[in-house]
């Protein structure tokens, strides 16, 4: 391809594929989702001023072969953007000898459907599109960005669980996840304070999956997640942290099967289950009923004692950095967790975290807290581009 060709970013979901046009210079052309995919899809586009361009529906049986064939011929045929040349995806696991984006062939792409068993919800989403647009649209070149490749920089004994040998080497490790995220992050953080971004560093990336990370000179060291996207901080609708042997009780003595085992732990718990109200933060936030209340307490709470196991890893804390949609939106549970940050010197300016955008602590605060907006559908941009882009030399 070369630097005036289109780059396509999909992030495949549960029922929805997001997807991103860039063009000369990584500019954005254009967002947009296929929505309700197996009920009633859909697909919306706009262009980054908020335009609308096109909308339509398909009816109820229409496979995601066929949307995305069409939305893709589509996407090509708009004679103001760029030719397609490249589809970068965001891959949920690359395993642990990815430690950064592939341009997909038939051998990798086996390679990433064997690690299906350890993310089963996830990486069977993630697959689907490449290997459908490889049959549809065979002169494109596919990368796949790998949301556990950046924190292939962890020490050895923060990807380590304290089981038998032979049970780590069948795959039993801290992959951790929201990669593309931390990675846009540090390099953001060294662009906006190039001194702090070499310091220590903990991001808190807070949308409806959640994890923090902590950056020691812009790379992971250690984050919450671990073998799954279910561990760590309490979520949306997964519950985080467990005791292995809750587990062990709810099979062998609530009876429970492994379906209904991961389906409770995936969809039921967190701030829906805990709450029983919902698992959007805004609607526990605006809710009178003690269960909401008791909901969001254990979010932060489990986000403050967490950012206090980072910050013993990183031995201190110089940039705390609020990413995703809780993270960039609600000052509320911002202040929330930097009142439970104070020990640490961190100091909120009430004002300035109202404003939401930048520095949010006081001059005098010892933790700087930022709000930086993420965005992981540039961070596969760029290494589309990286990987698809004839290198200059001179
Ligand atoms: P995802 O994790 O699905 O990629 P986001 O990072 O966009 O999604 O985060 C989605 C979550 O962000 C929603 O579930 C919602 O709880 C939360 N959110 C979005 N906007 C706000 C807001 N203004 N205030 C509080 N929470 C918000």
């Amino acid at each position: 391809m070369t630097d005036t060709d289109g780059i396509l970013v999909i992030n495949a979901g549960s029922s929805s594929v997001k997807f991103a046009l860039y063009g000369a210079g990584l500019a954005l052309h254009m967002k947009g989702e296929l929505e309700s995919i197996g009920t009633a899809p859909r697909l919306s586009a706009t262009k980054p001023d908020g335009t609308l361009l096109l909308q339509r529906a398909w009816v109820k049986d229409t496979g995601l072969h066929a949307l995305l064939t069409e939305t893709v011929d589509w996407i090509d045929a708009q004679p103001d953007t760029a030719r397609l040349a490249a589809v970068g995806h965001r891959v949920g696991i690359g395993g642990l000898e990815h430690t950064g984006p592939e341009i997909v062939t038939p051998a990798i792409l086996d390679k990433l459907k064997s690690l299906i068993p350890l993310v089963p919800l996830h990486q069977p989403r993630n697959l689907e599109p490449i290997e459908l647009l490889a049959k549809s649209h065979p002169h494109l070149t596919q990368v796949a960005c790998f949301d556990t490749a950046f924190h292939r920089t962890l020490p050895h004994v923060a990807q380590q669980y304290g089981l038998p040998a032979d049970i780590a080497a069948a795959g039993a490790q801290r992959y951790g996840f929201h990669g593309l995220s931390y990675e846009y992050i540090s390099g953001r953080l060294a662009e906006l304070d190039p001194a702090a971004a070499q310091g220590k560093t903990i991001v808190a990336h807070l949308g409806s999956g959640a994890s923090l990370c902590a950056l020691k000179d812009g790379k992971s060291i250690a984050t919450t997640m671990g073998f799954s996207p279910l561990s760590g901080l309490v979520m949306g609708t997964r519950p985080g942290d467990l005791d292995p042997g809750l587990m062990i009780w709810l099979l062998r003595e609530r009876g429970m099967s492994i379906d209904q085992l991961e389906a409770m732990l995936y969809h039921d718990s967190g701030l829906k289950g805990v709450s029983g109200i919902s698992n959007d933060i805004r609607d526990l936030l605006a809710s009178a009923e003690p269960k909401a209340a008791e909901a969001i307490a254990l979010f932060v709470y489990k986000i403050v004692t967490e950012i206090g196991a980072l910050s013993a890893a990183l031995g201190g804390l110089d940039t705390l950095v609020f990413t995703a949609g809780i993270g960039e939106h609600s000052a509320d549970i911002r202040a929330r967790i930097c009142a439970g940050c104070a020990w640490l010197g961190l100091r909120l300016s009430p004002d300035a975290n109202t404003r939401g955008d930048g520095v949010i602590t006081a001059p005098d605060s010892r933790v700087t807290a930022r709000v930086i907006p993420t965005n992981e559908e540039l961070m596969v941009a760029r290494h589309t581009a990286s990987l698809t882009l004839p290198r200059r030399d001179d």
